[in-house]
């Protein structure tokens, strides 16, 4: 991949108002990160400077939450009851879809580009 790819994908999940970093949620008004992803960021660099016990203890404490979210069919986006059998409630599966879907039409499109 060339800088220019990720440079052209960066400015397309900015222009749709979907966050740069994980490319699933909405991205903060004006900003290029949901809000999730900031604090996430926010909490990278300061561990940064924490010690690595604290670090490796947050992270298998959000594993533990994604995965009792998912045990307890619960959307392991906001906690909500899940659609049917999805890891996702069913706004956040929807948008999912949604998300895929462009995805998938992004890359269809830079395929026609190239030819
Ligand atoms: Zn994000
Ligand atoms: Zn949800």
């Amino acid at each position: 991949m060339s800088p220019d790819y990720y440079r052209e994908q960066y400015k397309w999940y900015r222009a749709h108002g979907i966050c740069t970093c994980c490319h699933q949620r909405d991205a903060d008004p004006g900003k290029a990160l949901c809000h999730e992803c900031a604090e996430k960021k926010r909490q990278q660099s300061a561990n940064r400077r924490a010690d690595p016990e604290r670090r490796e203890s947050i992270r298998a404490e959000k594993k533990a939450r994604y995965q009792r979210a998912r045990q307890e069919k619960r959307c392991i986006i906001c906690g909500k009851d899940t659609y049917r059998d999805k890891s996702y409630c069913y706004e956040h599966w929807i948008r999912s879809i949604r998300i895929a879907r462009e995805r998938y039409k992004e890359r269809r499109w830079k395929r026609m580009q190239k030819k």
